[in-house]
């Protein structure tokens, strides 16, 4: 059965275990603002016990048929289905959204990412180079050894699956870190994992803050490749750490995604997809759209709608059926949210509407409610349209010309993902390849096929993840040369 405990464990050569110290610090539910679980704090020395135990566990799991790894695989994948409920269920409670959404995109997708690689590593080839008449040469494909997998409250266990599975699923053993802030459904995923049959070893779960065992995981000397996703200053650091001891990393970062709106757009279509983009998990989506930029021929009009279904948004019970948006995922983060709402007001914007606390009565008092804000009437490099926010907040800009609206979502450091609004054909081709963007939605948003490569440009990340990438990534190719 896989229910939560008020006290997590690590999950280290097949058990649930505390951390070495002993120590545990506070898990809180956001939308009450009180401590409901203990998470262990481990240090190196847990991590050093991960690292070891995938070792022993190496030889068996990247020796073994990729169609014995898909069954023990895809076997997850139907735990984690059976118990969609209560792994939406502390989803919600552990990151304050709402239970509808969990329910329907965090664990279903989870599910999905372990089903999606325990069936691509059975089509999965390498490549031959043939010199006719002298020599033959083919590429092997092998696991890396042991990875690190490091990832980030908003998705908790999406992002979390997103990476554990392309790794288990090519061979590798796994040492992993989730979120400090969300590490529930982390945990429940160790006792589907013994649930599953997933021999001791293979996958170590480390539960922690991310400057202890996080960095651990980077700095241990034979843990061979890192796939992070978090903050770009995080990614920073890990990087700067990661590099000289020649680790493979992928990093996904943060982004501040431009959603272009061009008059001729399907305007319900785009009022509907955009209000999703902008507000989906509290706009606690790395993919979610903040910088909104609309032809001032429409911009009026976009404005005073978008606006008022904005206001119309449920903020509140994170179980009820009729709320949009939860509770942000911490107080700490809805103050950073509200200080970026002041800085917008110094930079000389108008918050058209939202950004006010929500004070929902009864279990749901002391959680961090924000009502989802629209701010107009700011420069484009100001801070507030420069930085990531990560939280429901958008920005709306008019712009005149196709040329302009491409430069202004170019013109920042970011670059994950981007939408494109328009029934012209040409322009959405000519404008999809000019964005500095690793991903580009034209007249969608989050539509997604896990085959796809993932990630973003400039200072939102380095590789790719998803399909074939994920699995190249996961793999060392090594080319042999036979002469005949
Ligand atoms: P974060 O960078 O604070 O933390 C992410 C993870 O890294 C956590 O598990 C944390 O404990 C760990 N960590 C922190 N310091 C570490 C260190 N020194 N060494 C190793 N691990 C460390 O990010 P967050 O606040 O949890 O998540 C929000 C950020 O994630 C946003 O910037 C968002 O854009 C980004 N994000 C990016 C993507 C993407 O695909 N590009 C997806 C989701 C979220």
């Amino acid at each position: 059965m896989l229910s939560p405990d008020k006290y997590i464990k690590n999950y280290i050569d097949g058990k649930l275990v505390p951390a070495d110290s002993g120590a545990y610090f506070d898990n809180v539910n956001p939308a009450t603002g009180k401590v409901y679980a203990h998470i262990p704090d481990s240090e190196a020395s847990d991590v050093q016990k991960a690292y070891e135990a995938a070792e022993r566990a190496f030889p068996l799991w990247s020796g073994m048929t990729t169609e014995k790894r898909y069954r023990i695989l895809s076997r997850l994948a139907d735990i984690i289905e059976q118990y969609t409920e209560p792994l939406a269920r502390a989803e919600s409670i552990d990151s304050g959204k709402p239970f509808s959404l969990a329910s329907t995109v965090d664990i279903p997708r989870s599910q999905a990412n372990f089903r999606f690689f325990a069936t691509a590593i059975t089509h999965f080839s390498s490549e031959s180079h043939h010199v006719p008449g002298e020599a033959i040469n083919f590429t092997l494909r092998q696991p890396v050894g042991v990875v690190g997998c490091i990832s980030p409250w908003n998705l908790p266990l999406y992002l979390f699956s997103w990476k554990i599975a392309p790794a288990l699923a090519t061979g590798n053993c796994v040492v992993a870190k989730p979120s400090e802030v969300t590490p529930m459904t982390a945990y429940l995923l160790s006792k589907a994992c013994m649930e599953a049959g997933l021999p001791a070893g293979v996958l170590n779960i480390v539960h922690g803050y991310g400057q202890k065992a996080g960095q651990a995981i980077v700095e241990h000397p034979k843990i061979k490749a890192v796939s992070f996703t978090g903050g770009t200053s995080t990614g920073k650091r890990i990087a700067a750490t990661a590099a000289p001891m020649f680790k493979k990393l992928s990093l996904e970062l943060g982004g501040k995604n431009p959603n272009l709106i061009f008059a001729d757009c399907d305007f319900e279509k785009t009022m509907v997809t955009t209000l999703k983009s902008s507000f989906s998990n509290n706009g606690q989506i790395c993919l979610c759209g903040s910088r909104i930029y609309i032809e001032r021929s429409i911009y009026e009009k976009f404005r005073d709608e978008f606006v008022k279904r904005t206001q119309f948004l449920k903020v509140g019970d994170p179980f009820s059926a009729v709320t949009d948006l939860g509770a942000l995922s911490s107080q700490a983060h809805k103050e950073k949210v509200q200080s970026y709402l002041q800085l917008a007001e110094v930079e000389g914007g108008t918050i058209l509407c939202g950004g006010t606390e929500v004070e929902v009565p009864g279990e749901y008092e002391g959680g961090a409610f924000l009502r989802p804000a629209v701010i107009e009437g700011l420069s484009n490099n100001c801070r507030t349209n420069q930085e990531e926010i990560f939280g429901p907040v958008v920005t709306l800009q008019p712009f005149d010309t196709e040329e302009e609206a491409i430069a202004l979502a170019n013109d920042i450091d970011y670059g994950l993902a981007a939408t494109v609004w328009t029934q012209d054909i040409s322009r959405a081709h000519r404008v999809a390849e000019k964005l500095q963007s690793g991903i580009v939605w034209v007249n969608c948003w989050m539509l997604r096929d896990l085959r796809t490569p993932f990630g973003g440009v400039k200072n939102s990340g380095v590789g790719r993840e998803g399909g074939l990438e994920a699995l190249r990534f996961f793999t060392e190719a090594k080319n042999v040369c036979v002469k005949y």
